[in-house]
């Protein structure tokens, strides 16, 4: 049977709109998302029965270990990949059904294969450093189709290939430029952004309101000292969790802005209403069973450690002082001192103004 024959131009063309896709890619999209539009794209204009995105898990020794990220497969004709399935590849051996992942692996460039009987099939390499996950594997399959495959889409497939990279690589830059890895909250970088933003508009409404407050852990170098940096982490980020799970949607934002220092950010609340959500979430938190880990990091059946918190809050006012958003946060920073002052777990309101 010959496969659907696909055309140059709309080749040609799909991959102009998948440069389009790139700019104006939302950095917020999920990996998904990421994935989805350049896999369809590909896959309808090369007219795959089968397209798969592998991610190389690891190499060990010999062993390609691939993980199917992603699989679009509408007629069912690939049972055995399905999504999060992974397969162990023998790379001297060359495992026969799997020659062009291997291969398209080893030489880090795009790999084709036609078989009479079994169909013809075009694996691309995907690079990314290893810091941001290493490797991907993309492949186009036409499912038992007979027919060599043309050089524009082995063309059409690395560029495609380049592609995937590049959104890739763009989207997890700005999380890890967002994001701190440890908790999944803002960094201390986007969080002062975010600052800035509101300041901004303080120039525009200098009747709004808002609050930010600063939270510090009480004697956490005590937690690394005696239980280990493995049990801090796992503090800080359970903190975390609590931080991000107790906002209020769009008027709350939460970052980490220091080794155990949070800064969250009120918006449109005034100190009252922003002084009882942290009471609430530093009672939370002194009630909070945290899990205990040994050194290794193995979590110990029904042992737990407790921690306190302490808090400082200012309120934006013109009055005092607060230009940029490190005048605002050292206002903060003053009331907390106080707070450690008179003897932790507790919440103080910035009074200098
Ligand atoms: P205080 O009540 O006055 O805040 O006392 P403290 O012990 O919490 O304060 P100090 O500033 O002396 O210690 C902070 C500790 O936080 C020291 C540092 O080892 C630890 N730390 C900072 N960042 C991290 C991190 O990412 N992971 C872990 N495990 N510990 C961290
Ligand atoms: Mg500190
Ligand atoms: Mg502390």
């Amino acid at each position: 049977m010959k496969k659907h024959q696909s055309d140059a131009k709309t080749v040609l063309n799909q991959l102009g709109r998948l440069s389009g896709f790139l700019t104006d890619l939302d950095t917020h999209a999920s990996k998904e998302d990421c994935f989805d539009f350049p896999l369809k794209i590909i896959q309808k204009t090369m007219k795959f029965d089968v397209s798969v995105l592998y991610k190389v898990s690891n190499v060990i020794e010999n062993w390609l270990i691939l993980e199917v990220v992603k699989i679009l497969d509408p007629k069912n004709l690939r049972l055995d990949l399905k999504e999060g399935r992974k397969l162990r590849l023998f790379l001297d051996n060359r495992d026969k059904r799997y020659v062009n992942e291997v291969s398209a692996f080893l030489d880090k460039r795009i790999s084709t294969f036609n078989v009479p009987g079994m169909g013809s099939d075009i694996i691309g390499y995907v690079y990314l450093p290893e810091s941001f996950g290493g490797a991907y594997l993309f492949g186009g399959d036409f499912c038992g189709h007979e027919s060599s495959i043309k050089d524009y889409e082995v063309a059409g497939v690395e560029i495609m290939c380049n592609f995937l990279s590049t959104i890739l690589l763009k989207t997890q830059f700005e999380q890890q430029a967002e994001y701190d890895t440890l908790t999944g909250l803002f960094n201390s970088g986007k969080i002062k952004q975010k600052l800035e933003v509101i300041l901004k508009r303080f120039e525009r409404k200098p009747l709004a309101s808002a609050c930010i407050a600063m939270g510090d852990i009480d004697f956490f170098k005590k937690v690394n000292d005696t239980y280990g940096h493995i049990q801090g982490d796992m503090v800080l980020k359970k903190v975390g969790d609590i931080l991000s799970t107790s906002m209020r949607g769009v008027f709350d934002v939460a970052g980490r802005y220091g080794g155990e220092e949070f800064l969250l950010i009120f918006d449109e609340t005034d100190e009252a209403d922003a002084f009882q959500i942290i009471e609430r979430l530093r009672k939370t938190i002194e009630e909070t069973k945290f899990e205990k880990a040994d050194k290794t990091g193995k979590i110990l059946d029904n042992e737990f450690l407790r921690i306190t918190m302490s808090f400082g809050i200012s309120k934006f006012s013109k009055a005092a002082g607060i230009n940029i958003a490190t005048d605002w946060i050292s206002q903060a920073d003053s009331a907390l001192y106080e707070s450690k002052q008179n003897g932790r777990n507790r919440t103080t309101l910035f009074k200098g103004h």
